[in-house]
């Protein structure tokens, strides 16, 4: 019989992605996701890739009662793989509440639902913005967590300790997995980033101008202290994250972690710029990026980028796709999107 894994936010962009590789590789998938930021033709979408459709459950993990009741109805999940949550470090500032208790509360009512339920594996779904601007660069695990900039960063260092004390006073076993920059979307380009209105992030919002949906990319900002002025991330393929949660959650199920909490930076250990960013999408599409240069954008590190050597030496994984490979995927997936 395979196991079952139990996906938080499995439809959205980096759990669509992350269920398809645990469908791919044997596991039985059960997607609970409430659907504020994500489309139930996801869930078709993963049944495309994979031919088998995943167990959905459309559930808000603040509502215990009903996680509890789901819990009760698969009484043998043999892992847990959190991402549901809200992400918009925009939108967190100014609706701090909201992400407060909404992140918080969905992770300590599933802490609390898997316990109950003697369900004691959980990946967890974290974020570099743990680390603010480091000190050093490649940020590696060792690092102190800097306040964040926003309230969303704050909740991602909290849910983290949140685990971290539950796995240290009962039977959980953890592992926060704290991704860089995730950009692209499956080869099929059947699955992918869904920002719904104006997108925050920088290779969403790229597409849309490239695909004539914005007017022009404005680069945040020329004056920092880096080769070309603009800031610079350690952007990762969303497929190689989606195979970094297989590896962790079969790091837990072999009772192979060496601690019950653990963290692991998910980078390349590359940092590429805005104009790196543009200048790369501009060569493998051949397609112009209208974009004119502005001030900072309030909240902005300088730079970052990870050194990912603990989860290459201990998860055995390491990222497989460069950057050109990332922006060929995220254009087919914008394209995809017209049809
Ligand atoms: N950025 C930009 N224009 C945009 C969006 C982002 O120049 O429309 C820059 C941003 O200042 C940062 C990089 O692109 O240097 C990545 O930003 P993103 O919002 O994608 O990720 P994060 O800030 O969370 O690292």
């Amino acid at each position: 019989m395979a196991e079952k894994i139990l996906v938080t936010g499995g439809a959205g962009y980096i759990g669509s992605h992350t269920s398809v590789v645990l469908q791919e590789a044997g596991y039985e998938v059960l997607i609970i996701d409430n659907l504020s930021n994500a489309r139930a033709e996801v869930i078709d979408r993963i049944a495309e890739i994979t031919g088998k459709k995943p167990d959905f459950t459309q559930l808000d993990l603040c509502n215990s009662e009903d996680l509890h009741a789901f819990f009760d109805r698969h009484p043998d999940i043999a892992g847990a793989i959190h991402f549901a949550a809200h992400k918009s470090v925009n939108e967190s500032s100014r609706f701090p509440l909201k992400y407060y208790h909404n992140n918080l509360a969905g992770t300590i009512n599933l802490l609390q639902a898997m316990e109950r339920a003697n369900c004691h594996n959980l990946v967890f779904s974290s974020s570099c913005t743990v680390y603010g601007q480091p000190d050093q660069l490649p940020v590696s695990e060792e690092a102190p967590l800097k306040k964040a900039f926003s309230p969303y960063g704050n909740t991602k260092r909290m849910c983290e300790e949140i685990i971290r004390d539950q796995a240290e006073a009962n039977s959980l076993q953890a592992i926060a997995l704290r991704y860089f920059n995730p950009i692209g979307a499956h080869e099929s380009a059947r699955i992918g980033e869904l920002p719904l209105g104006v997108p925050n992030n920088l290779v969403p919002y790229l597409t849309q101008t490239a695909a004539g949906k914005r007017e022009s990319l404005k680069v945040f900002g020329q004056d920092y202290s880096t080769h070309d002025g603009t800031g610079i991330r350690d952007y990762i393929h969303v497929t190689d994250l989606a195979e970094a949660h297989l590896k962790a959650i079969k790091r837990l199920l072999k009772k192979e972690n060496k601690a019950s909490a653990e963290v692991f930076n998910l980078g390349t250990g590359t940092g590429y710029s805005v104009m790196d960013i543009i200048r790369t999408f501009e060569k493998v599409t051949g397609v112009r990026v209208k974009h004119e240069i502005t001030d900072r954008r309030a909240g902005d590190i300088e730079k970052v980028w990870a050194d990912p050597g603990k989860a290459n030496q201990e998860l055995g994984w390491k990222a497989r796709f460069g950057l050109d490979d990332m922006l060929r995927s995220a254009w087919k997936w914008e394209q995809s999107l017209k049809e």
